[in-house]
């Protein structure tokens, strides 16, 4: 077992202990007795310096010109390049997820990088025919301020770079506050943006309990805005909060992913997808397939296909090369999975393979769950419309592609979705007709890349995209500018005509 990381705040340029004495943990889910680092229980006074510093740093980072900003970003790209293998290492061992998929994660936050850093020789704004002469007319983008970034466990680096990366090439100063999972991966992801040189207070990092310090932020007047990723639940509270207190604010939030196969479906390709879409992270991803709507004519076969493949899946630590599925992140996890089997086994689904938590050898000291397969869900069940974050799929048997599609559509949420099939006709439709952020065509739920907007709708979000130029839509206000260069009072046109 290595030492345990003392991690510590970053403000203004500086590694500091909280305020108080308190200290939490973060332990290997895979082996709880292993504690992977130690953080600051942070507390108001804390968030309250990070925000006066982020504040002061952001009068003079907005005026440093956008592609100099985005120098800094790219820079954080190279080191993250050098320090893919020790972040995904670490990943893997605080929060559970195979090496392969940390090193995805890392490879995101290096994707991001780079795409973001070319915006700093964009942040294109318009120009416009003005209805008058002699007159210009014009819009920019003007960055925001100071922007709390409030980040879950799943994607440690990830996020907080989709996040952080597009907001300082805007022009805006931020405060990261991570899941208090995965402290030791915000500390060394801050390490890289301070070796990176940003000025002191341009970016800043606040551990502690998402209650008290995430909280504080939120609630905080001299935060501008408020990003968040996270559960549905807490995601109500920071949007009703940001509504009471005038911020903006983006709201990431759950899934209830289903991949559709259609009888005419490559049924192989079609399993390589579920399997991947489904048990991937664990399932711990907001866009993981938790349903497959499966056509009655191929449902029997398909499901078998599954069975088989299912059983297969090699539960272990993440950092064993061997291991297919890592464990849940924490206790709690753990419950809520065990949870839902119950209540999947009260609503009369039936467990095919899985739905118990192992007690063979290593695996009991982690929060391991067997893949798990449930038959003869139907749409009312509550499987199959709440999201449960775990290596959980639930079958559902439809005769048709318009059933299929508004099974599909019949949940609260709207992240991802994904249809199998050879029809072009059918593979339009949905591209039409599913009522989600993101739709694959012949591939699985999972997948998003840097370059093109990421969110969802209904209770997956509040309209905005992460990720693409979309981004930069978040992190910035337009300003429509009009220049006269008549040397007359020159009245527009709603009050020059009668
Ligand atoms: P969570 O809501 O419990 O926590 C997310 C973050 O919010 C953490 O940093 C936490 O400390 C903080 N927090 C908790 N209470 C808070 C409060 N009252 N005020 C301010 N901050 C608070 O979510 P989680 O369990 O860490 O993450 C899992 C959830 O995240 C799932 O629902 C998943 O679908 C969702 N998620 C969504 C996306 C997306 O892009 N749509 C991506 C990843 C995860």
């Amino acid at each position: 077992m290595t030492t345990p990381l003392n991690c510590r705040n970053y403000i203004d340029g500086q590694w500091l202990s909280a305020t108080g004495e308190a200290t939490l943990e973060s332990r290997n889910p895979a082996l709880r007795s292993e504690v992977v680092a130690t953080f600051p229980r942070s507390v108001i006074n804390d968030v309250n310096v990070a925000v006066t510093a982020a504040r002061q740093a952001y009068q003079s980072w907005r005026k440093v010109p956008a592609p100099a900003r985005a120098e800094y970003v790219f820079r954080v790209g190279e080191i993250l390049l050098q320090h893919k293998e020790e972040l995904a290492q670490l990943m893997s061992r605080e929060m559970g997820k195979p090496l392969t998929e940390a090193r995805g994660d890392v490879q995101e936050a290096i994707d991001c990088a780079f795409y973001s850093a070319g915006e700093g020789r964009r942040l294109f704004g318009q120009t416009t025919p003005s209805e008058m002469p002699n007159k210009f007319a014009m819009t920019v983008r003007m960055p925001i301020g100071v922007c709390a970034l409030i980040t879950p466990w799943n994607f440690p680096v990830a996020i907080p770079c989709w996040k952080a990366m597009p907001a300082l090439v805007c022009g805006n100063t931020v405060i990261l506050k991570p899941a208090e999972d995965t402290p030791a991966c915000a500390t060394k992801l801050i390490e890289i943006f301070a070796e990176a040189g940003f000025p002191p207070g341009v970016i800043n990092l606040v551990h502690g309990v998402g209650e008290e310090v995430g909280k504080a932020l939120v609630e905080h007047p001299d935060v501008d805005l408020v990003s968040f990723t996270g559960s549905s639940e807490t995601g109500a509270f920071v949007g009703a909060t940001c509504g009471r207190t005038h911020k903006r604010v983006c709201l990431e939030l759950g899934g209830k992913n289903a991949q559709v196969v259609m009888e005419d479906a490559d049924l192989g390709l079609a399993l390589d997808g579920a399997v991947w879409g489904a048990f991937g992270t664990t399932g711990q991803r907001c866009t993981a397939t938790s349903r497959l709507i499966l056509h009655r004519d191929i449902k029997e076969k398909f499901t078998a296909m599954l069975y088989e493949r299912t059983s297969k899946l090699r539960l272990g630590p993440g950092t064993d090369p061997n291991t297919d599925i890592g464990p849940l992140v924490n206790e709690l996890q753990l419950q809520r999975v065990s949870k839902y089997l119950e209540i999947a086994r009260e609503e009369g689904a039936k467990v095919l393979i899985g739905g118990d938590i192992p007690n063979e050898g290593q695996l009991k000291n982690g929060y391991f769950f067997q893949p798990t397969i449930l038959d003869e869900v139907t749409p009312k069940m509550r499987v199959a419309r709440e999201e449960i974050f775990g290596p959980v799929v639930a079958l559902i048997e439809v005769s048709s592609f318009e059933e299929a599609i508004a099974i599909l559509n019949d949940t609260n949420y709207g992240l991802s979705s994904s249809v199998y099939t050879r029809d072009i006709n059918r593979a339009f439709a949905a591209m039409r007709d599913i009522e989600a952020g993101i739709t694959y065509i012949n591939g699985p739920t999972i997948g998003a890349e840097v370059h093109l907007p990421f969110g969802g709708v209904k209770h997956t979000g509040n309209g905005h995209r992460e990720a693409g130029t979309t981004a930069l839509d978040i992190f910035t206000e337009w300003k429509s500018v009009y220049v006269d260069f008549s040397g007359s009072l020159q009245r527009a046109q709603i009050d020059n005509r009668s």
